[in-house]
């Protein structure tokens, strides 16, 4: 468990937990457990409700178990059990010996059908899926209730107890095609519950299961097994998200009907973010068209996106903890969540110098082949990291937008017969300035002032501009990439008349740049590690590096949108 993370705010949660508690209803434990169906990668919705989850057991001195949802053969495969599993432990929690699958319960799910057969309190119904659909109505529309269907009975209702439970039999064995026939709860079909009327329970489905190979072809709905699993596992807080909440009293049928042991649902609102889509089915679209490079592209907002992208465990618990669980839905600011990763970053990263776009300056006083080794501090935020040798020499890059020939109002950079501070080595003044035949410059000369080093003058003379550099022989080359928001739209869900929420999407979330020139400390640096240019941003080594040529993935820029929406506030 990490134990950094204190539970987020969830008054109504723990309002009930503590009601439980003081009539003793669970014998006071508290048990709870993170569900997802292994159909995608994890992304930041999932891990509120993994922080949830597990949070909340820590915080009762609980329990709470990793248990995939793994009902539905023609979505599941390993390979997101097992990144699912790897995404939880990145995130810094720990289920121990409490893994759980579904399908492990599956003799146990089919007995239950039996016995709920066996009650009449279930059937098999011969209709197609259409049919299915038809019969059972529509719901109750609030602001037109004429328009309000009831559902009608399917013809097969009223099967007799034995021919349903051979019906049923054969189902298991394999006798029929797929879509012939399925088992429904006999509820009402004239319920103002749509879920209600009369929901399927199990349907035949004939493909291997990713764990349970070709032992079943039906397979049980999520209604009929959650309920049930969270009863197995003696699970006390069932907690889910909003678009549960009128699944709640199904839930709770099948538990009063087969008389178990029975758990609480508490329903939350999901998180949903600006600038990005939460849906495990829209991010899907995004890898299969090849829009994203994939699961884990940087700029997506699942857990392998977010954590290739440079962004730490500790900044994604504490955005969770941060926003809180109510039971509204609303759309969180994704400036909330970079602040979060900035504040890490900030305590945590080294500082490092590095030039997006070189312009090479030649110190013309500065010896020839000489090479000086200059102390620079890894971070101001922890003089625990200490300083570090960095390399000054006659020829250096500094940043082209660092320059201005005819520098405007207000611009305290380099400019002819201006004198700027290099930081951590000297001041040099511009003295000159190449151009190509189209006039671009390509090269500054410069003189240094040898009684500079370290930057400051002896004479107390001030310099407005501090620049970042590089020493040109000893560079490293590099390829920055820099991310904006994936999507231009706050809501990119909402699409205009005739739009498609993929018209949203930012066609320049991606910017490469190729020729970056880094300090040579950085060459050979393994992927995932972090660091902060100086001026720039907070970075981290992707592993598309080579030892020569690193790439460096921006994790957020160095200005605080937020900490600038929450003064304004
Ligand atoms: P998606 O809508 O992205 O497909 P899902 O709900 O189908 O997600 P599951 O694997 O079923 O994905 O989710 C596992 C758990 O994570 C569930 O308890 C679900 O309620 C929760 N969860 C999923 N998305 C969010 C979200 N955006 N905010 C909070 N909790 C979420
Ligand atoms: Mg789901």
């Amino acid at each position: 468990m990490a134990e950094s993370t204190a539970a987020p705010t969830s008054d109504f949660i723990r309002q009930r937990i503590d009601s439980d508690n003081q009539t003793g209803r669970f014998g006071g434990r508290v048990h709870t457990r993170f569900p997802p169906e292994p159909n995608g990668f994890l992304h930041i919705g999932h891990a509120k409700s993994v922080v949830l989850n597990f949070s909340i057991a820590a915080d009762y001195d609980g329990m709470c178990n990793l248990r995939f949802d793994d009902t539905n053969p023609t979505k599941e495969e390993s390979r997101y059990v097992e990144s699912i599993i790897e995404d939880i432990r990145w995130l810094g929690f720990d289920w121990q010996d409490r893994l759980f699958f579904a399908s492990s319960y599956f003799d146990q799910l089919h007995d239950y059908a039996v016995q709920l057969i066996q009650a009449g309190k279930a059937y098999v119904d011969s209709l197609s899926e259409q049919e299915i659909r038809e019969y059972r109505g529509t719901a109750i529309d609030r602001q037109s209730p004429v328009e309000t269907v009831p559902g009608k009975d399917s013809p097969f209702r009223n099967r007799g107890v034995r021919e349903n439970l051979d019906l049923f039999r054969r189902m298991k064995e394999g006798e029929f095609a797929e879509g012939e026939h399925v088992l429904r709860a006999r509820i009402d079909m004239a319920h103002p519950n749509l879920n209600m009327r009369d929901p399927v329970m199990y349907r035949i489905i004939r493909k291997p299961h990713h764990r349970t190979g070709d032992k079943w072809c039906i397979y049980p709905m999520y209604d009929f097994t959650h309920g049930l699993c969270d009863s197995i596992e003696g699970i006390t807080h069932s907690l889910c998200t909003l678009e549960f909440e009128n699944h709640r009293p199904l839930y709770d049928w099948y538990l009063d009907e087969l008389a178990v042991y029975h758990p609480q649902q508490i329903e939350f609102a999901r998180l949903n973010l600006t600038y990005t889509v939460l849906s495990k089915r829209r991010l899907l679209e995004l890898v299969q068209k090849g829009l994203v490079s994939g699961w884990d592209d940087p700029r997506m907002p699942t857990i392998r996106g977010m954590r290739r992208r440079g962004y730490t465990a500790a900044a994604i618990r504490d955005f969770c903890q941060r926003i809180g669980v109510a039971k509204a839905d609303s759309r969180v600011d994704i400036a909330l969540l970079e602040h979060c990763v900035r504040n890490d970053l900030n305590k945590h990263s080294p500082r490092v110098m590095g030039v997006l776009n070189p312009l090479k300056v030649v110190i013309d006083n500065y010896p020839e082949g000489q090479v000086e080794y200059l102390s620079a501090i890894n971070n101001p935020e922890d003089p625990a990291a200490g300083t570090r040798e960095i390399p000054f020499s006659r020829e250096i890059y500094i940043e082209r937008d660092d320059f201005r020939e005819d520098p405007p109002r207000k611009f305290f950079r380099l400019a002819p017969g201006r004198e700027v501070r290099l930081r951590y080595a000297y001041m040099v003044t511009c003295t000159g300035v190449v151009k190509d035949q189209q006039g671009q410059v390509t090269e500054l000369h410069c003189r240094y002032d040898p009684l500079t080093r370290g930057g400051n003058a002896p004479d107390g003379r001030r310099v407005r501009g501090t620049l970042h550099w590089v020493s040109a022989p000893h560079a490293c080359d590099a390829e920055l990439r820099l991310f904006d928001r994936l999507f231009s739209s706050e809501n990119p869900d909402k699409a205009g008349k005739g739009a498609s929420w993929l018209d949203n999407l930012n066609p320049d979330s991606l910017q490469v740049l190729r020729t970056c020139k880094v300090e040579p400390g950085l060459r050979g640096r393994p992927a995932g590690y972090r660091c902060q240019f100086e001026r720039i941003g907070y970075f981290c080594v992707d592993p598309d590096s080579t030892r020569q040529r690193p790439v460096f993935n921006r994790t957020v820029a160095l200005r605080d949108t937020w900490a600038r929406i929450s003064r304004r506030r």
